[in-house]
């Protein structure tokens, strides 16, 4: 009885791990490290509501409006902090008077793919001056920071960037100024995680939604990220929204074909009646929401930044990526091919998985030419029948073909 059970479930279980994740222990460490004192500290700070000390000097941050001389200092107190850290951090221009805060960590398996998690820093009031934007963008600003303290001391296979935008309340500026420059280097850019307003809970529904739209592996990243919260048991009453709200930095990476997904508290049920006010304010937060989201953040940019290699091979059929494959013929008995199209020479990685996940065959890695490329799927006379998911990367895009042989 015992073997049988075993065996069932082992029939049962194992093709389901295609799409689904199981615990990693760093993933579970860092989670348990995320620290709300260490949270409130940024936030705190960046409101007004503690000094900014830096040197022999301390400066209170009275507002973070765009074009301030205060959102600068903020800017300055966010890149000191992480590069306190040992990461490579830097202000970049993100047009006039907006500068980025932006911090680099490389991976060690594959440096040139991204995964960034980022947030706006700058806030905006009807009071003018009087901005402090604890939970409009304090509470992501910290996310970034969190992630940042605590996976800055982990080894991580992709690269990792840790991104503060400029002027996201007049216009998205800085995020838009980004994902232009990330798609004119060509960069690999696998997720961006956005963060944006996430300590306001007005009924304590501990409700947050997780918002995207069909680009790139979006909905998968969301999927996934949905899917942390109930494995690790963070306590979130989480939603995934599609097509969701185009209202914040995400937007910026979606609208040119970045896979990206925007984090944020509830806006329908429990909107913040201090939005965009003077009395956004650190008080006001509910901090035991605020570090459940904390932690479902931390989670996702850390699950991309270790463990993206079973997110890339458990993409489902039906996601798209900028260029186009197909399989064919499929089905298949004695041969079949794998033909995409390259808009430019770019990395790609062709792979086969039975449907247990099991790696059967690599088909292909390298740099081909432009243009029209076709694949061949050699030895699959050798494959038993059934149902078998072909994974093919391009540059940081992952798409996933099914192919099933008959005999
Ligand atoms: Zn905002």
């Amino acid at each position: 009885m015992k073997h049988f059970l075993l065996y069932f479930t082992a029939l049962v279980l194992l093709p389901f791990q295609l799409l689904s994740i199981e615990k990693n222990a760093m993933v579970e460490d860092i989670i348990n490290n995320v620290n709300i004192d260490s949270l409130s500290h940024t936030i705190k700070i960046l409101s007004g509501a503690e000094p900014y000390r830096a040197g022999d000097t301390t400066a209170i941050i009275k507002t973070r409006l765009f074009d301030s001389d205060d959102n600068l200092e903020a800017a300055n107190f966010l890149m000191n902090k992480l590069s306190s850290y040992g990461l490579d951090a830097g202000l970049y221009e993100c047009g006039i008077k907006c500068e980025n805060v932006i911090a680099v960590q490389r991976g060690s398996e594959f440096p040139d793919i991204y995964v960034i998690i980022g947030a706006h820093f700058d806030s905006y009031s009807i009071q003018g001056g009087n901005a402090p934007g604890a939970d409009d963008n304090a509470t992501g600003s910290a996310v970034v920071m969190e992630a940042a303290r605590l996976l800055s001391e982990q080894q991580t296979s992709y690269t990792v960037i840790y991104a503060l935008w400029d002027a996201e309340e007049s216009g998205m500026i800085g995020s838009g100024y980004y994902a232009r420059q990330a798609k004119l280097n060509g960069d690999s850019v696998l997720v961006v995680i956005n963060c944006d307003m996430l300590g306001w809970d007005g009924n304590n529904g501990n409700k947050m939604d997780i918002h995207t739209k069909n680009v790139g592996v979006s909905v998968r990243a969301a999927d996934l990220c949905k899917e942390l919260n109930e494995l690790y048991e963070i306590g979130l009453n989480a939603r995934i929204v599609n097509p969701g709200i185009s209202s914040s930095d995400h937007e910026s990476f979606l609208s040119r074909g970045i896979s990206a997904i925007f984090l944020t508290e509830d806006h329908d049920v429990s909107h913040s009646d201090v939005n965009h006010t003077g009395s956004d304010l650190f008080e006001n937060l509910t901090l035991d929401y605020y570090l459940k989201n904390a932690k479902l953040a931390i989670a996702t940019i850390s699950q991309f930044a270790t463990g993206a290699d079973s997110f890339i091979s458990s993409v489902e059929d039906g996601d798209t990526a900028e260029n186009s494959i197909n399989v064919y013929p499929n089905p298949a008995s004695e041969y079949s091919t794998i033909k995409l199209y390259l808009n430019e020479s770019n990395y790609v990685d062709i792979e086969v998985y039975d449907s247990y996940g099991k790696l059967i065959s690599n088909v292909y890695s390298g740099y081909p030419d432009a243009g029209h490329q076709s694949f061949n799927l050699s030895g699959i006379n050798s494959f038993g029948s059934g149902v078998y998911y072909c994974t093919v990367l391009i540059g940081g895009m992952v798409q996933t073909k099914k192919l099933v042989v008959l005999r």
